[in-house]
C-alpha cells in the first residue's frame, strides 16, 4: 500500500556497559554479531522500502542501544550502506551517541554521512549521579565531549538530561541543567528518573539500599528545571522536550502525531496500515530470533490495533503535546468530536484546557497533571463511539 511519506527508527542493540536504569533492549557482549545484526538490519530496511514503495522517508533516527559504540569502521559502512538504500531524507536524520564514543572522527563520520542531528544521553555532570546511573562515563569525559562536539559537530544537536536523583537537591540539579545548557544544544530532552521494573536501580530500591526523592520534591524540582530552561530560551513543546524556536525534533513530533513510521532491528517497533486498519509490528528483543530473518520474518509479532484502541493512542500522544490535540485530525480519522464523546470532562477540566484554533491543549498547569486528566477521559470512554478509523 502507497503511503505519503514515513520515518524509519532503526534499533542497534549494543551498549558497552548497561547502565543501571536502563530497559531498553541491548547486549553488551555482541562484538561476534555486529555485523550479522547490521547485515539484517540493512535486509530489513529494504523489505520495508520495497514493500511499501514510499515516495518519501521524512525522518531516519539511528538510536539503541548505542549506535556510536560500533567500531568506527562498522559504523561507517553500515551508515554509508544506509545512504545507499536511502539516498534521500526529507527532513532529518538523527544518530544518538554516548560521552565515551565522542571522538573528532565520530563526528567526521556522522557529518560524511549525511546526519543532521546528533542526540548524546548527557544525563549529568555530576560525577555522584553518574555513578548512581551507573553511566560508563564520569564528568571529566562528558565535559571534553561537549567540548569536542562544540568544536567539531556543526549539526543540530540534542542532550538528554534525567533529574530527580535519590541524594539531588534541587541547587545540584539546576547546577546540572545551567551546566550542561551552556553548551548550547537546540534542543533538551529533561526526564524525571523512572524506576523501570527489574533494572538494577530498581532492584537497589526495593530492598532499601537507595531512596526515591519524595514526590513533592520530584515535582518541585522538576517544575523548577522547567522554569530554568525557559528562563534561558528552551521553549516547551512536549511534556519532556524543549527546544530553541524551530527545533523541535521532527522524528518524535511524528510519534506524538500519530504518522506512520517503520523500526527496524531487534525491538524495533512499526505502527503502519494494514490491509483492514493499523497494525503494530513489533521485531523480537532477542537477536536470534531476529536473525532468522525475512524467511522467518524476523519473528514479528503482529497485532491489528483495533479503532477504539488506536483512539486511545492518538488521546495519549495528542495530549503530551504543549499544542494540543489536533481535533480536527481526530474528527477526520475517527468521525467523532472530542466534545461530544467526552462531554463530563471536557467540562470538569475547562479551568486547564484551552483551544487554540484546530488544537485542544492542557495549560500548563493542566500537562502537569496529565496522568489524572488521560485516565478522567479513559473512565468516560464508551469504545463503542469509535467506529471507523481511516489512517493514515
Ligand atoms: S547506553 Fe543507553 S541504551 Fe545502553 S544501557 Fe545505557 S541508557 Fe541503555
Amino acid at each position: 500500500m502507497p503511503l505519503p511519506s514515513a520515518s524509519l527508527y532503526v534499533h542497534i542493540p549494543f551498549c558497552r556497559k548497561k547502565c543501571s536504569y536502563c530497559d531498553f533492549f541491548s547486549v553488551t557482549n555482541g562484538e561476534d554479531r555486529y555485523r550479522t545484526v547490521l547485515s539484517e538490519i540493512l535486509h530489513q530496511i529494504k523489505y520495508f522500502l520495497v514493500s511499501y514503495d514510499f515516495p518519501r522517508i521524512e525522518t531516519l533516527y539511528i538510536g539503541g542501544g548505542t549506535p556510536a559504540s560500533l567500531p568506527s569502521d562498522i559504523l561507517n559502512r553500515f551508515l554509508s550502506d544506509v545512504r545507499n538504500l536511502i539516498p534521500r531524507i526529507h527532513s532529518e536524520f538523527t544518530v544518538e551517541v554516548n560521552p565515551e564514543n565522542v571522538t573528532e572522527g565520530l563526528l567526521q563520520i556522522l557529518e560524511q554521512r549525511g546526519v543532521t542531528r546528533l542526540s548524546m544521553g548527557v544525563q549529568s555532570l555530576n560525577n555522584n549521579v553518574l555513578k548512581m546511573l551507573g553511566r560508563n562515563t564520569d564528568s571529566e569525559r562528558t565535559l571534553s565531549a561537549l567540548a569536542c562536539i562544540n568544536r567539531h559537530w556543526p549539526g543540530q544537536k540534542n542532550f538528554d538530561i534525567i533529574t530527580g536523583i535519590p541524594g539531588q537537591n534541587m541547587k545540584e540539579a539546576l547546577t546540572d541543567i545551567k551546566s550542561i545548557a551552556a553548551f548550547d544544544p537546540d534542543h533538551i530532552s529533561l526526564y524525571s528518573l523512572t524506576f523501570e521494573e527489574g533494572t538494577p536501580l530498581f532492584l537497589k530500591l526495593n530492598s532499601g539500599n537507595i531512596q526515591k526523592l519524595s514526590e513533592d520534591v520530584e515535582i518541585t524540582m522538576y517544575e523548577a528545571s522547567l522554569n530554568l530552561l525557559e528562563s534561558i530560551g528552551y521553549n516547551r513543546y512536549e511534556v519532556s522536550n524543549f527546544s530553541r524556536a524551530g527545533f523541535e525534533s521532527i522524528h518524535n513530533m511524528g510519534y506524538w502525531e500519530m504518522k506512520p513510521y517503520f523500526g527496524s532491528g531487534p525491538a524495533g517497533v512499526s505502527t503502519i496500515p494494514g490491509t483492514s486498519g493499523p497494525v503494530r509490528v513489533e521485531n523480537p528483543k532477542n537477536i536470534d530470533l531476529f536473525l532468522g530473518g525475512e524467511e522467518e520474518k524476523w519473528g514479528w509479532v503482529y497485532e491489528k490495533i483495533d479503532s477504539p484502541s488506536f483512539f486511545v493512542e492518538h488521546l495519549m500522544m495528542g495530549f503530551r503535546l504543549v499544542r494540543g490535540i489536533d481535533v480536527q485530525r481526530i474528527k477526520q480519522v475517527f468521525s467523532v468530536d472530542l466534545q461530544t464523546i467526552f462531554p463530563r470532562t471536557l467540562h470538569r477540566w475547562k479551568p486547564f484546557l484551552q483551544q487554540n484554533g484546530r488544537f485542544l491543549a492542557l495549560t500548563r498547569n493542566g500537562l502537569n497533571l496529565l496522568d489524572s486528566f488521560l485516565s478522567d477521559l479513559l473512565n468516560e470512554f464508551d469504545p463503542s463511539n469509535i467506529k471507523t478509523c481511516t489512517w493514515p
